[in-house]
């Protein structure tokens, strides 16, 4: 008896640690080529310059906020501390949430924790093709409406005059790439850009063009002001962007890289009646890991679903103050309770109290 006793011990114990690591490539494509010299550290969206373990401890931190969100839904009516963070960033009015409300905080984290771990379709369900994951705009390459159109083979694409001859194209040439440029325009607009100037990027890994607003000689996405990360549906994979900035760099500089775990050491929050108030604020303590955890629930749930009216909203005091419409659709939301959750669970306890983040910094005692 004492050995299958044994076992049986072990196996139980042990279980809920031994998660096999999970390998980002397995659902991405993605370059991590650790080369260090310096312009094909940024060339093609490489993300080698944070480094593949990096990398992957920041994927697999995914997961543990993905399944870290699950919980705190299932703990909303045993534990006090679960409610109270739900209830504080998810209102029901003055309610407290209802098991309807529950169920879909807990079917979209659900849905997060499964692609991570399984794969399968994402984007609402609509998208299959494997998507790419890129840390710097380089995998766009910037063309203007006069250069020569490409097909999905980058060979030069034919067009026919009325006369019924066959021309070599520009992008300009073809309806539907004039068409897509004014579309941008119009959303660009829409969005509170004015006079928004949109060119046509070359995407050569899928053969396709996106048009997006010019940023500037030698500049992309990644380099103007407020660029944190971007996920888009347009091409037939979908594409992650993050930017040096969001993850890590402190200027941008991808040398200047410092990445932050979760739960790191050095960001233990103090109590509530600590002095130094700015550092016990939930976004003090966020870990690198937040920005690709809170782009895959653009990927994976799709865009139309993971934007609120009015669009997203990333402070934490407007956060707070977010009625139930708009929480339940704005992803750093989500991002947030699973982040302040997990500081909750693994902090400790002081004399039965708990660090919590209900109020937006941390509470104990
Ligand atoms: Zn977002």
């Amino acid at each position: 008896m004492l050995p299958f006793r044994l076992c049986a011990f072990l196996v139980l114990g042990l279980s809920p640690a031994v998660h096999a690591a999970l390998d980002i490539t397995d659902r991405f494509h993605i370059l991590l080529d650790e080369t260090t010299d310096k312009d094909q550290k940024k060339a093609n969206g490489n993300c080698g310059w944070l480094g593949k373990a990096n990398f992957n401890a920041i994927w697999n931190e995914c997961f543990t906020l993905a399944e870290t969100g699950i919980k705190l839904v299932d703990d909303f009516h045993s534990k006090p501390e679960a409610s109270r963070l739900l209830n504080a960033f998810f209102k029901n009015g003055d309610d407290p949430l209802t098991d309807n409300n529950l169920a879909l905080i807990r079917g979209t984290f659900e849905a997060v924790r499964d692609w991570v771990e399984k794969g399968g379709r994402y984007n609402y369900g609509e998208s299959v093709e494997k998507p790419y994951l890129y840390c710097f705009h380089t995998w766009l390459e910037k063309k203007t409406m006069q250069d020569l159109a490409w097909d999905t083979e980058g060979r030069n694409l034919m067009e026919e005059n009325p006369a019924g001859d066959g021309f070599v194209a520009t992008i300009e040439d073809v309806a539907d790439y004039r068409e897509a440029q004014k579309n941008q325009e119009e959303q660009l607009r829409e969005a509170g850009v004015k006079n928004p100037k949109v060119v046509p990027y070359w995407v050569k890994q899928q053969g396709v063009y996106i048009f997006d607003q010019y940023y500037g000689k030698d500049k992309g996405y990644c380099t103007s002001t407020g660029s944190g990360a971007a996920t888009q549906h347009v091409t037939p994979a979908s594409t992650i962007t993050l930017c040096p900035t969001s993850l890590g760099t402190t200027n941008g500089a991808l040398s200047n890289k410092r990445v932050v775990k979760l739960r790191s050491p050095g960001l233990t929050p103090k109590r509530r009646d600590a002095t130094q108030v700015g550092d016990q604020q939930l976004n003090k303590l966020y870990p690198t890991s937040i920005t690709l955890f809170h782009e895959l629930f653009h990927l994976v749930l799709g865009n139309e679903e993971t934007v609120p009216d009015g669009g997203e909203v990333y402070d934490l005091d407007e956060m707070l103050k977010l009625d139930w419409d708009k929480a339940s659709q704005n992803p750093e939301t989500y991002a947030n309770v699973a982040v302040a959750y997990d500081y909750t669970i693994h902090s400790g306890e002081k004399n039965g109290w708990k660090v919590e983040f209900y109020t937006g910094y941390t509470t104990q005692g």
